[in-house]
């Protein structure tokens, strides 16, 4: 990786500012899912064993730039002060400061020892964080001498926590988390091994007609599932009954369609259906065989088994496979089932390089019971969906290069 490592950094001793992504849901002040703290552990632990005082800071919701009790981060500094308990010797414990800026957070800051860690308060409940202000990101910056970010998940958003501060510090370096995500979606998008498959599924062609269009620059092959697929069955001139389409994008569909063409790339759509009359649970779900038509009052809400099994045999042939979007509305039961078995066909190809992004995509994965056998599961949709359009992400632009 050309930008600078939390590995690289005289960690020892030094004050060390690390934005993180403790973005949890929280329900009535309980952390309700510890996956990101769980993420961040190996570069917060690296950082406290290699002596950092460490200053811990991160976003949680919305709460529009003032302070809401209910996005309070206090719930996740005991969260994480009980897994830190765990890894490392009592007494080196978390803090927490009930500002990101001012002068507690000053004095907490400066009373760090070696090995001690004080979490700040929700950088967004000050309206100065998104808006990318210069002199509140020098406050942030004023608390510690290096700058780490290990918040993948927010790299896409140019704020004083993630580009600001990083013009007042002496050096800014990727966290542990940050150089796996940029190492396993680099490799994809530069160097990937062929040959290179794309899986895109979800609600609309409109959120990703700049994947799709930077994807077919790079891939071997291309599947579409999901609502997507019907925007682009219609233009093909098939009839998909009352499924989701966006009218307004056809024409758009039919230029990928021939740019796929253009470049070689296999472009694959659904050849069968589940459908039914409606987007409810209690819904009777029928199939429609490849080369039966979507009757008109219903509409296409999963793959059906022919697509199953001609997208599995496509995966089974990949040596890099990115996925990101469900293949059908696997919230409900029923219309889960292609996109479990997309999940488990990509598991299966134990020999592939496999990154998976997207809550659904990755919630899917989940569920299916094969997290564990998938290369990469990345922790930030939009940041990695920008990363596939082919953006540079300005948290990580603003980081130093190793050089
Ligand atoms: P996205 O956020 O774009 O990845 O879209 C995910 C959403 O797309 C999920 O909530 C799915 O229920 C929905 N979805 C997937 N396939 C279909 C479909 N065939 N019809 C309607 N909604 C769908």
């Amino acid at each position: 990786m050309s930008k600078l490592s939390i590995r690289d950094l005289p960690l020892n001793d030094h004050r060390v500012f690390m934005r993180v992504d403790f973005n949890v849901p929280l329900d009535e002040g309980r952390v309700m899912d510890d996956t990101r703290i769980r993420e961040t552990m190996p570069s917060i632990e690296y950082a406290l064993r290699h002596g950092a005082r460490l200053i811990l800071a991160s976003h949680l919701g919305r709460p529009k730039g003032k302070p809401n009790p209910k996005m309070s981060l206090k719930p996740v500094a005991e969260r994480l002060r009980m897994m830190l308990d765990r890894e490392l010797a009592p007494g080196e414990n978390v803090g927490f400061c009930p500002d990101c800026v001012g002068v507690e957070a000053e004095e907490m800051a400066g009373k760090l020892e070696k090995g001690q860690s004080l979490l700040l308060e929700n950088l967004r409940f000050h309206a100065e964080e998104e808006a990318n202000d210069e002199k509140f990101a020098k406050q942030l910056a004023n608390l510690a001498d290096y700058y780490v970010n290990d918040a993948f998940g927010a790299a896409h958003r140019a704020h004083a926590s993630t580009v600001g501060i990083t013009n007042f510090v002496e050096r800014s370096a990727a966290g542990l988390l940050m150089e796996k995500e940029l190492e396993y979606l680099g490799r994809a998008m530069e160097h990937p091994e062929k040959p290179f498959l794309a899986i895109l599924g979800g609600a609309k062609v409109s959120d990703k007609i700049a994947v799709i269009q930077n994807l077919l620059t790079k891939v071997d092959t291309l599947i579409i599932g999901g609502a997507m697929a019907y925007t682009f069955l219609k233009a093909q001139g098939t009839q998909v009954g009352k499924s989701r389409v966006e009218e307004d994008k056809l024409d758009l569909a039919r230029e990928i369609l021939e740019q796929a063409k253009a470049r070689q790339v296999k472009f694959l759509l659904p050849v069968d259906h589940i459908v039914a009359d409606r987007i409810e649970g209690n819904a009777k779900p029928q199939a429609v065989s490849a080369g039966q038509v979507i009757p008109s009052n219903l509409m296409g809400l999963d793959i059906g088994p022919a697509t199953v099994d001609l997208f599995s045999e496509e995966i089974s042939r990949a040596a890099t496979i990115v996925w990101n979007g469900p293949m059908g509305v696997f919230e409900i039961p029923s219309f889960a089932k292609g996109t479990f078995k997309v999940a488990r066909a990509v598991a299966e190809n134990a020999g592939s390089t496999s990154i998976v992004g997207g809550g659904d995509s990755v919630s899917a994965v989940t569920a299916a019971g094969v997290a564990d056998r998938i290369s990469h599961i990345s922790t930030g949709g939009g940041a990695s969906l920008e990363f596939l359009e082919g953006k540079k992400l300005p948290g990580v632009e603003a980081l130093n290069s190793k050089r």
